[in-house]
């Protein structure tokens, strides 16, 4: 039995392995991807993460994990499929025992569920820019959403595209200032406010987007940025969530069940940024000592 099971391998599950590792807790980290480092991996330029004036995903994830393996956490490659007090299954049948869970499992980009959408992915729709974006080079493709994700999507696609078009359902972005400001003196990108894609069309692949206001727009490629859904699939209805699915916990990232802790963009929280799914890991550590002291 580990002291602590960690579910992601994200920011806030690694900076958690981090500190308890450093309390002499024994610790594993369950990760489903081969790769650690959660969404981060799809970040193409990060700017904002103390330290780094800029640094890409991928390599602030490598560093991530390299603290953790060097803290001395342990790493299982599986899928979780259920949670109980004490354990967690895994999808291969294995049981997994340990005295406190932390739930870091992140959230998933959301899907616009309109027609032809489904139909298309890998054939144009795309949910990550820095994964596909090299796909497009010197084509048409527009961007959906209006928030840090999808400025970041169609800023990295307008040195790779043709043109880029971004449509937001409203006038006003809700991304930082900064990145409009970049997005906005490209000269190979547009923007259409105030609609929202209808349909995709096309034959094999995409090739147009009909929006809600009746234009169509000619498009090679579709990114979808609209925001998350949290990954919580496997915990039970003991665990209470909000209307969204995001775990409530209090601001010691205590869960409404004893012995289980949530941590980073899976919980309710007002604000998710990497530095705060960090600050997570150090706030849940401090909760999940108390715990098992309280054993
Ligand atoms: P977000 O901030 O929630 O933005 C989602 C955007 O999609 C909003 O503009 C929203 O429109 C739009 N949207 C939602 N549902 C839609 C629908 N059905 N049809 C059309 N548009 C829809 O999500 P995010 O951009 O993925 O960012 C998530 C969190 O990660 C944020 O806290 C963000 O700051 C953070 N993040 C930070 C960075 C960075 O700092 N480098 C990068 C990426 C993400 P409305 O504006 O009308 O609601």
């Amino acid at each position: 039995m580990y002291d602590v099971l960690i579910i992601g391998a994200g920011p806030a599950g690694l900076s958690a392995a981090v500190y308890l590792k450093r309390a002499m807790l024994s610790v594993a980290i369950i990760e489903k991807q081969p790769l650690s480092g959660g969404q981060i991996l799809t970040s193409y330029n990060i700017e904002n993460y103390l330290g780094f004036t800029q640094i890409s995903g991928t390599e602030l994830a490598e560093k991530f994990k390299k603290h953790a393996e060097a803290a001395g956490a342990c790493f299982i490659f599986g899928e979780v499929l259920k949670i109980n007090k004490n354990s967690v299954e895994l999808h291969n049948g294995k049981t997994i025992s340990a005295k406190a869970i932390i739930i870091a499992s992140g959230a998933s980009h959301r899907h616009l569920g309109i027609k032809g959408e489904k139909e298309f992915i890998g054939k144009g729709i795309s949910y990550c820019a820095t994964c596909d974006g090299a796909f497009f080079a010197d084509k048409s493709v527009a961007v959906i959403g209006g928030g840090d994700a999808a400025l970041e999507n169609a800023l990295y696609l307008s040195n790779i595209c043709k043109r880029v078009t971004l449509i937001h359902r409203r006038k006003r972005l809700r991304a930082a200032e900064i990145l409009a400001e970049r997005f906005f003196s490209k000269p190979n990108t547009e923007f259409i406010p105030n609609d929202e894609a209808k349909e995709f069309c096309g034959d094999k692949k995409l090739t147009n987007i009909i929006l809600k206001s009746g234009k169509t727009l000619a498009a090679d490629g579709a990114f979808i940025a609209i925001g998350q859904s949290p990954q919580t699939k496997f915990i039970s209805k003991d665990i209470k969530t909000n209307v969204n699915g995001y775990i409530i916990t209090d601001n010691d990232c205590i869960t409404s069940e004893d012995g289980i802790f949530a941590i980073g963009d899976v919980r309710e929280k007002p604000c998710r940024q990497i530095i705060t799914a960090a600050a997570d890991g150090a706030v849940v550590s401090q909760s999940v000592l108390n715990y098992i002291n309280s054993l």
